[in-house]
């Protein structure tokens, strides 16, 4: 007898008859894991393995990764480039050169009318890094626009902030095997086993060998949570609150590294005068964590030899949440857990080349984490690249988050975007949609034809996918890998570098600076201006990565391996090589939720999808098993408004309003909502993404939605509505 699982379309199984196995590295998420792609006597991509050599993910994959070979035959691959005179009028499909010499003149006669920076240039964290690098020499030597940022913006800006902030640079201090040298974990906001499983399995792999505590503060009680030995459900927004009064019991107790604190930190006395304010009394009544629990994890962090803190988007996506890094890193300052095996603070970073974007690409400065604002810096760049170094702004330009409303005001008229889709990823789509609309020309450059941004654009460039192409990627522990080509470029879609390069040609500065047309003399070039810099990766070469399964920067030439963690000789990168202690005083200036909207509506990612579903949605083996937007709703909260499991509701917010299917479970409490942000006719219809004032960030996790049941037959046609947007 059949039963149901054979006419449900179960996961199909890869062929085998693989001839050659190709090393690289997965393109998804930041963990960095290296694949082998199987190609067979025919030449297609057949299958994919993890690494079993390699340190991030000792042969394992996560169900992205196991079907990534996938994606070299997913639908709607862009094929040709396109073009069109007006937005909304079929597009025709034309040459390259055709579709590069409009852009170029388009982008000459924006400038021309209206300055230099009224054409905006936005990236993304899904690259290469010698791409980056390439599109970065481009935006700022030979196009010279100040209004160039990455889509990193919306995920690590905070972190990247965060770190500048407390340190006096960018980059994560911490490694993976840290987990193995820890006597305590503190995970804020972050939902391991679903958003980064690899980086989770290699945390079971530690506390199967040896038992650490593992506490994790989330307002709702993800997969993480309940995995842990203690969940603190904070009130959303609220974790500067947590972390000031963790600092005061540590401080209050004598349980803080007073030596290290004199040798290595600075600002410590205004730092403990503020924290002092924050009792563990009068921060449980706003951060709803109770009294003796932030005494507890208190002493339990500060007495561990060894205690570490990692966070992704709970902390990054707020109002304030680059103080929310500085005050990660303020708790393992006062307990001296930086630079040492196991302590540390170590941001867990989302797309798969955030960390190549923030030191190559030359958005928030100039290459290899230098400064548009430091003199020295820009002449230095000026000399390598051939241009006058007075081309160079003093300052950045606007963040994407700024970009957008200057878009608005028509201080931009032109943009070009690169592997971002912002119909789908911008808070409040319905105000975004109208910017793009004001636009005077767009180009969007992406895999896919269909993303939803597409449809608001002049100039579509079909760029290659992932493995089509070659380069090398940093992740989150700052380990450098590197992608091997697998298959030749889709139809006529060209790799990235390509587009970047013919663009440059096409302007004078181009033809006067060296652009290399491969990836590995790109990677000489930031290997030459790296040498000396915190990033250093002088001892590098795409060959010798490959042998080590990725690399930890810095590797100094002539050095025999990389290296694992930063600051450990308690030497920091401010001017005076102190860490700064900073005091935060909590500013609650988020919407909340109030009588019109009762939730707080939360969102997050689910372990099937990455980012606004461009590569995932078209995956039949990873859209099947989530192919569409949910909203968590908690029991009582659904029987109070009449709603059933798996009904559908209308969720409204004061920016507008979307359908979304109900999943009742009691993993949000009950003033919350939680949705799945991948979706684009879903959560970002609400969200508000008020920004925070040091990174730019959106505060994409909190905003007050209410929720309306409605009739299950206007829902349908109601959806249907949305997803034509
Ligand atoms: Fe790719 Fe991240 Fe999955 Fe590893 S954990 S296979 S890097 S998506």
């Amino acid at each position: 007898m059949l039963f149901g699982r054979t006419r449900k379309n179960p996961i199909t199984l890869p062929k085998r008859e693989v001839t050659n196995w190709v090393y690289t590295t997965c393109g998804y998420c930041s963990t960095g894991c290296s694949i082998e792609v199987g190609v067979n006597g025919q030449g297609e991509a057949v299958t994919s393995r993890g690494v079993g050599s390699a340190d991030v993910n000792r042969g394992k994959l996560c169900i992205k990764g196991i079907f990534e070979h996938e994606l070299f035959y997913s639908k709607n691959r862009g094929t040709r480039p396109l073009l069109r005179q007006q937005t909304h009028t079929p597009f025709q499909e034309t040459t390259w050169d055709q579709a590069l010499d409009h852009t170029s003149l388009e982008i000459k006669r924006i400038q021309q009318t209206y300055g230099r920076d009224s054409f905006a240039i936005v990236s993304t964290g899904q690259l290469m890094t010698e791409e980056f690098y390439t599109l970065g020499k481009l935006a700022r030597g030979v196009i010279g626009t100040n209004n160039y940022d990455g889509n990193t913006t919306l995920c690590m800006a905070s972190a990247v902030s965060g770190y500048k902030r407390s340190f006096g640079s960018d980059g994560p201090p911490g490694c993976y095997d840290d987990f193995s040298h820890t006597e305590c974990l503190l995970a804020f906001g972050s939902n391991l086993p679903e958003q980064h499983p690899i980086i989770y399995w290699r945390l079971r792999q530690a506390l199967e060998k040896r038992k650490f505590p593992v506490i994790v503060v989330d307002p709702r009680v993800t997969m993480f949570a309940q995995f842990a030995d203690m969940h603190l459900p904070i009130t959303p927004g609220t974790d500067v609150v947590l972390l000031n009064s963790l600092a005061h019991v540590i401080l209050q107790e004598g349980l803080a590294d007073m030596r290290y604190i004199a040798a290595h930190t600075s600002g410590h006395e205004e730092f403990s005068a503020l924290v002092a304010q924050y009792n563990p009394v009068m921060a449980a009544k706003i951060c709803g964590i109770d009294e003796d629990t932030i005494r507890n994890v208190a002493r339990l962090y500060a007495k561990a030899n060894a205690a570490m803190s990692i966070w992704t988007m709970g902390i990054n996506q707020s109002t304030h949440g680059s103080d929310g890094v500085v005050a990660i890193n303020n708790l393992n300052l006062i307990t001296g857990n930086i630079g040492k095996p196991g302590g540390t603070s170590l941001s867990i970073t989302g797309q798969c080349n955030a960390m190549g974007t923030r030191e190559w690409s030359s958005c928030s400065g100039l290459p290899g984490y230098r400064l548009l604002e430091n003199a020295q810096d820009r002449q230095e760049i000026a000399d390598f690249w051939g241009v006058d170094p007075e081309f160079f702004p003093k300052k950045r330009g606007l963040f994407q988050t700024d970009i957008f409303p200057a878009i608005e005001t028509g201080q931009i008229k032109g943009l070009w975007l690169v592997a971002t889709n912002p119909m789908t990823s911008m808070p409040n789509t319905g105000r975004i949609r109208k910017t793009l609309e004001k636009l005077e020309f767009l180009v969007v450059q992406d895999n896919y034809s269909d993303v939803e941004t597409t449809e608001y654009a002049h100039v579509y460039l079909p760029a290659s996918i992932w493995a089509e192409k070659e380069g090398v990627m940093t992740n989150t522990e700052r380990r450098v890998n590197v992608i091997r080509n697998v298959l030749k470029p889709y139809a006529d879609s060209k790799p990235d570098l390509w587009i970047f390069n013919q663009m440059a040609r096409r302007f004078a500065g181009g033809q006067k600076i060296k652009f290399p047309e491969t990836a590995p003399k790109v990677f000489d070039e930031m290997r030459t201006l790296s040498k000396g810099r915190f990033l250093d990766i002088s001892g590098m070469t795409h060959d010798l990565i490959e042998t080590n399964r990725g690399i930890q920067w810095p590797m100094t030439q002539g050095a025999a391996t990389g290296t694992p963690r930063l600051y450990s000789d308690g030497r920091f990168n401010h001017p005076d090589r102190k860490a700064k202690l900073i005091a935060l005083p909590f500013i609650d200036n988020n919407e909340r939720p109030d009588t019109d909207y009762p939730f707080w509506m939360n969102s997050g990612r689910v372990i099937e999808h990455f980012h606004t579903r461009t590569r995932t949605g078209k995956l039949g083996n990873l859209n099947k098993f989530s192919p569409t937007p949910y909203m968590e709703m908690n029991p009582d909260a659904a029987h109070a408004l009449g709603v059933a499991h798996m009904s559908y509701v209308r969720i409204v917010s004061r920016r507008g309003d979307a359908v979304v299917m109900v999943q009742l479970t009691h993993r949000v409490p009950r003033d919350m909502v939680f949705i799945p942000f991948h979706f684009h006719e879903c959560v970002n219809r609400v969200s508000l993404g008020l920004l925070d004032p040091y990174s730019r960030q959106p505060a994409f996790k909190q905003c007050a939605v209410r929720v309306e049941s409605m009739s299950q037959q206007a829902a349908a046609v109601l959806n249907l509505a949305a997803r034509s947007f």
